[in-house]
């Protein structure tokens, strides 16, 4: 049997298609991943996602759009596809806990995940000080002490943003040059929130229940530090999460998959949604937004596919 449409991911991206796909009558079936709801689901508390005046945690909007999108008749899987076939149509995607599916069309809503320090302390105080987020948890640091890890634009665009809040962010940086454009750099510079700690990498964060320090080493010199912080803020790159679609579907250079206006990829009846494609704008709302416009295509797709078959659906995209 063929399912009509599987959604590869649970993050807004995924739940969002999977519900605009259950209105449609598609039947579809969402493979959520191992960590339920994405980047998302790692936040506090979400304060800029419309509907909610008084913000919602990561976790309960993401069981509101399960439930809504289920309601509509969406069925999920908590599974983890560990390999797909785009060569032969229908698809094929088989899974880790062994289960083996044919699609009509897929939507990939991987995302991205944050790339993370891989210091002791850093994943036990994920959501307790710990972010890699600040446009969603930089409120919380009103009139606190973070810190900044990276050196490249993200760090100083998101480093400047938290001076709104924080009274000191300080930017640790593993070089003495920084990475990021000019004009970034002469605005931190100029910013008297922001202190610049050069040729330091984070050895360990502390705290109890929640972030109060970092331990540093100075990579010069090897001398030890402690720096004492409320919040950290980790912006060492993403990366999305695609390597599953290596060789079979078009990738920049650092993996995000490249798709057209319309979030077709290369092969028909695969699109993708959210940051597995987005480098921009890392939202929630764009990617619940890229969800539903990957649904469209999917279900416009689906009735070409009745009407004309695979082969001459092929043959008009190639030309
Ligand atoms: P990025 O440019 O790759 O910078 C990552 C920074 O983290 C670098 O300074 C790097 O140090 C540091 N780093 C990497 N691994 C580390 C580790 N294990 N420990 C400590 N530090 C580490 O990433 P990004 O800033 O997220 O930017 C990604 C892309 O988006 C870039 O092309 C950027 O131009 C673009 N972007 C643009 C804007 C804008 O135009 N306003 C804003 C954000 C992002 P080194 O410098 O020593 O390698």
């Amino acid at each position: 049997m063929s399912e009509n449409v599987i959604i590869i991911g649970s993050g807004p991206a995924g739940l969002t298609a999977a519900l605009y796909a259950a209105r449609a009558n598609l039947d579809p079936l969402l493979i959520s991943g191992n960590e339920f709801g994405g980047q998302i689901a790692l936040t506090n508390e979400v304060e800029n996602y419309p509907g909610f005046p008084d913000g919602i945690t990561g976790p309960e909007l993401t069981e509101l759009m399960k439930q809504q999108a289920e309601k509509f008749g969406a069925r999920v899987e908590q599974d983890h596809v560990s390999r797909v076939d785009f060569s032969k149509h229908p698809f094929t995607l088989d899974t880790e806990n062994g289960a083996r599916y044919n699609a009509q069309s897929v939507i990939i809503a991987t995302g991205a995940s944050p790339r993370r320090l891989g210091v002791p302390g850093e994943l036990e105080l994920t959501g307790r000080g710990v972010s890699y987020c600040a446009t969603c948890d930089g409120f919380f640091f009103r009139g606190k002490d973070v810190a900044v890890i990276g050196g490249g634009d993200s760090a100083l665009q998101e480093g400047l943003f938290l001076t709104r809040f924080a009274s000191q962010v300080h930017i640790i940086h593993r070089r003495s040059e920084l990475r990021a454009q000019q004009i970034l750099q002469e605005r931190a510079r100029e910013n008297p929130k922001i202190n610049f700690v050069w040729d330091s990498v984070v050895q360990d964060i502390r705290g109890n229940g929640t972030v109060n320090a970092l331990a540093l080493v100075n990579v010069r010199t090897g001398d030890k530090s402690e720096l004492p912080v409320n919040g950290v803020f980790v912006y060492i790159g993403h990366y999305p999460n695609t390597d599953l679609f290596k060789g079979q579907l078009e990738m920049n250079d650092e993996g995000y998959l490249k798709v057209d206006e319309r979030l077709h990829t290369k092969i028909p009846g695969v699109f993708a949604a959210g940051e597995a494609h987005d480098h921009v704008f890392k939202q929630a709302i764009v990617s619940a937004g890229f969800g539903c416009m990957a649904a469209m295509e999917a279900e416009k797709f689906l009735a070409d596919l009745e009407h004309e078959g695979y082969a001459a659906i092929s043959e008009n995209a190639s030309h």
